[in-house]
């Protein structure tokens, strides 16, 4: 594995809309939440990537003033239940769906009405199931975009620690990286059939790690690299996301072992393990 120095980074992060931050909904200051009504999208192409990863993109007349979004932010898609040719159009104070998941805005082309989403085919759920099936014509609802990171412009130097879930968000974050940056990269995947090429400004250093299909394992070749890495500076920020569990073990991991200050690492759990729709704002606060 090619290693480099880290030398400096600071994420910060950027309330793109106030959807649901749990410290603004339990703020009694906290304006009432703005929910962007859903929009009703259409599959309109269908990328095969590599044998787990799907290039889905989604477009539709209401995708009209769909707001920019930064770095590593997230969208709500609503799908069918079973039995249904289309989603339900949720009302804006009804229930809340239950086929709704969480998932990145890899590629958002508002001239052309047009949200590129990656889907990991996991196996069983509602999103990645459907992914699978996934053809033109296809109608979905879209929620946000709700909030994401975006890299310090004055900072120059990055670690991003993921699996395939976050690979996208990792994807947004390298683009909005400067040619002054340099990021090491640690990319936690099924097989090394998922490697693709990633862009950026920034110098990168770039590790795959094969994970292999059992779900169970997952955070376990970031932690074996983690343990081959080279000292991290202080001042390195370092941006972690991925299942649940793993993110929580692989934090404690770089404070205790590679003696990163907490402050240093945002975290970020993308899925967790036997849970169904993990929520989206899972930033490790409990441990
Ligand atoms: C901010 C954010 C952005 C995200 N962006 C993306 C994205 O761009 N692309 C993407 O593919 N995912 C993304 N995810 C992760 C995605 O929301 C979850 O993987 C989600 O659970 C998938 O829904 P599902 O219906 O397929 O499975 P669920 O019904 O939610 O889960 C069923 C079971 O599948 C397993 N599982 C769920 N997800 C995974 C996984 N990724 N790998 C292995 N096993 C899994 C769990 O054990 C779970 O019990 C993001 C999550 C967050 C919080």
């Amino acid at each position: 594995m090619k290693m480099v120095l880290i030398n400096a980074m600071t994420i910060r992060k950027v309330f793109l809309e106030n959807t649901s931050s749990p410290s603004a909904a339990s703020s009694p200051e906290a304006p009432a939440r703005k929910r962007r009504p859903p929009r009703r999208v259409e599959v309109s192409r269908v990328e095969i990537l590599s044998p787990a990863m799907r290039r889905i993109t989604l477009t539709g007349a209401e995708l009209e003033g769909f707001p920019p979004v930064g770095p590593a932010s997230y969208i709500k898609l609503i799908f069918p239940e079973p039995g249904q040719t289309e989603p339900t159009r949720p009302l804006p104070d009804g229930p809340r769906a239950v086929s709704m998941r969480t998932y990145t805005p890899l590629a958002v082309r508002p001239e052309a009405l047009e949200v590129d989403v990656d889907f990991v085919l996991h196996g069983e759920g509602p999103a990645s199931t459907w992914a699978t099936q996934a053809r033109v014509g296809q109608v979905l609802y879209l929620m946000g975009p709700g909030p994401g990171y975006a890299p310090d412009a004055g900072s120059s130097h990055h670690l991003l620690l993921a699996d395939d879930s976050a690979l996208p968000a990792v994807e947004t974050i390298l683009a909005a990286l400067p040619a002054s940056a340099r990021a090491q990269v640690l990319l936690e995947v099924i097989s090394a059939a998922e490697e693709r090429p990633l862009h950026s400004a920034a110098q990168l250093d770039v590790s795959w790690l094969v994970r292999g299909t059992d779900h169970r394992l997952a955070g376990q070749p970031l932690a074996a690299a983690l343990h081959a890495l080279a000292p991290v500076g202080p001042d390195t920020r370092i941006y972690l996301a991925c299942e649940a569990a793993a993110m929580r073990r692989l934090r404690l991991q770089l404070v205790e072992v590679l003696g990163v200050n907490r402050s240093q690492i945002v975290g970020r759990g993308y899925w967790k393990l036997d849970v169904i729709n993990h929520p989206d704002h899972d930033y490790g606060d409990d441990g």
